[in-house]
């Protein structure tokens, strides 16, 4: 804008022309909420716009004359000091300054060096300020409430870990003295109705073990804690995987479980594997488990546009309409509760939630007395990939070679239940006999001493733990090739993936699968050269 187009300025010479745009300027000055300053040749203040009073409790005359320096400081995004070039134009540089009551404010400083028309003599800087205090103490402030709730999801975690290592220990005792008197017909017979009893403690506690691990799953996913690893999967194969594991409890009601996915359609979903394998596993057995005798399961598959849908369909007793929105909520079983059908009710809770977290989703059709189609949708892969059957569908073959010499197993647990319950189960194996150890350090001389042939090794001990003997062993001439197997109640898959990175043969969680235990301990006390992969994943 030109002087002589300003209003007010018609007919004016060319100093009033001046003022008036003086005018016109330090009532903008005024009225923005940014700050406009100017420095001099010599970089002395010589003017700044009266906001600098609102927001510092300073007057702009208490400043004018002195450097910008004196009052406060050019800070980096490190907090350390800088230094500007006046000389050159500058953008957004933090000058912080105290107020006159002592806070610390925050200014965006932009400003441009301007020159003598004439000569072209350097004659100072002008420029904006912006405050940006409230802006940086609302972000300190979120900055702040996501490290507590950050540091409360840890906590929630670390408290489910602890929740589920502190179930499993107890556990343990119940679900293993179970199976020995399960697994001991010869020594001590038990009459039916014991049988009976054994049975039901098992199962109640299976059921119990069920509830802690889905119930921790759920929370993790929730707290957002759940990494899903996307890739190709190839879908009839998975599909045949998963109806392999169901055929036993299709068999039992005779009911005929058929997948239609033709593996030379080469269908392939994104998706991660396990969890697509979690995700099927669930809806298959609810297709076979709400099933009626003599009935049917069929997969099939469909595409569309990007995605692909399965539909899981099964010729059970359906769900009626009243319960249909009550379907994927936590513990609902919607009558089932007091049936023989085994179930949690938290299964399609985390289907669905695991669905969402690959991008996918679940839907479902059903008529009471026909059966129910569930429907899930995942997003196509492009190319098909080659798809390894996973380790943990097929499981190790174990050797069961009668043993000739004497062999021993070292035992360090501090539990002195689960020391008891593991006596038990070795005396069952010919030829073999337990040594025992209540820490870390007195196992670590003990399997110098008498170098046993396997060494069973709790991780939660008092002072050193399973880990760190694992890794003192490793480093004794004498103890350094005995294979070391981890016996815990450390479940979490981190646990167990760390337990097996640290270089144990296998990782066995606690309660003990009592028979793959022997298994593996056969295979191991039968072959000098055991580190077998298959071993390393047993139980
Ligand atoms: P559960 O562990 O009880 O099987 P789910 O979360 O998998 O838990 O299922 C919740 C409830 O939904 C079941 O208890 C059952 O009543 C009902 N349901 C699930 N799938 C089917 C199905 N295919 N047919 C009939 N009812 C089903």
């Amino acid at each position: 804008m030109n002087a002589r187009e300003l209003p007010g300025a018609s007919n004016a010479t060319s100093g009033e022309a001046y003022l008036v745009l003086q005018q016109h300027f330090d009532d903008i000055a005024r009225l923005v909420s940014d700050f406009i300053w100017e420095l001099d040749g010599d970089l002395i203040l010589r003017s700044i716009s009266p906001r600098l009073h609102e927001v510092t409790g300073y007057l702009p005359h208490e400043w004018v004359g002195h450097r910008l320096e004196d009052f406060g400081a050019f800070v980096g995004e490190d907090g350390c000091e800088e230094t500007i070039d006046w000389h050159k134009p500058f953008r957004e540089k933090w000058y912080r300054v105290e107020s006159r009551d002592g806070v610390f404010c925050t200014f965006l400083l932009s400003g441009i060096p301007y020159y003598h028309i004439a000569t072209g003599q350097f004659q100072g800087v002008h420029g904006v300020a912006r405050d940006i205090t409230d802006i940086l103490s609302v972000e300190e402030k979120l900055r702040y409430s996501k490290e507590v709730a950050e540091k409360s999801n840890h906590a929630k975690s670390d408290f489910l870990a602890s929740m589920s290592h502190e179930l499993r220990t107890p556990l343990n005792g119940i679900l293993g003295f179970a199976q020995l008197l399960q697994l001991n017909p010869g020594r001590e017979p038990l009459s039916n109705a014991q049988q009976g009893y054994a049975q039901n403690i098992m199962n109640s506690g299976r059921h119990l073990l069920d509830l802690i691990d889905q119930v921790l799953e759920l929370s993790k996913i929730e707290a957002g804690k759940y990494d899903v690893t996307i890739a190709d999967v190839p879908l009839a194969a998975l599909m045949d995987e998963c109806l392999v594991l169901v055929q036993p409890m299709a068999d039992k009601n005779a009911i005929l479980v058929q997948n239609l996915i033709a593996s030379e359609d080469a269908i392939a979903v994104r998706a991660d594997v396990t969890r697509l394998k979690q995700v099927v596993l669930n809806l298959l057995s609810n297709a076979v488990k709400y099933n009626r005798p003599d009935g049917a399961v069929t997969v099939t598959s469909l595409l569309g546009d990007g995605i692909v849908k399965i539909d899981i369909a099964d010729t059970g007793i359906g769900i009626a309409h009243t319960d249909q929105e009550k379907l994927f909520m936590p513990f609902e079983r919607l009558g089932h509760e007091g049936s023989n059908i085994e179930g949690t009710g938290i299964g399609l809770t985390i289907t669905r939630e695991l669905l969402h977290l690959m991008d996918g989703d679940i839907a479902f059709d059903s008529t009471v007395g026909e059966g129910s189609v569930f429907s899930i949708t995942l997003p196509l892969a492009e190319g098909v990939a080659t798809h390894a059957p996973s380790p943990d569908i097929a499981p190790a073959p174990a050797k069961l070679d009668a043993m000739t010499d004497e062999r021993t197993v070292l035992y360090v647990e501090d539990n002195p239940a689960n020391m008891a319950l593991m006596e038990q189960i070795i005396a069952m194996l010919a030829n073999v006999n337990m040594i025992c150890a209540h820490n870390a350090e007195i196992g670590i001389a003990m399997a110098e001493a008498k170098h046993p042939d396997v060494i069973l090794m709790d991780i939660n001990l008092p002072g050193m733990n399973g880990i760190e003997a694992l890794k003192a062993l490793s480093q004794i001439e004498a103890t350094k090739d005995i294979p070391v197997l981890a016996i815990s109640a450390a479940a979490m898959p981190h646990e167990v993936k760390a337990g097996l990175k640290a270089g144990f043969q296998a990782y066995l969680t606690k309660p003990l699968d009592v028979t793959s235990l022997i298994k593996t301990l056969n295979a191991l006390l039968n072959e000098d050269d055991s580190h077998t992969e298959e071993q390393a994943r047993a139980g």
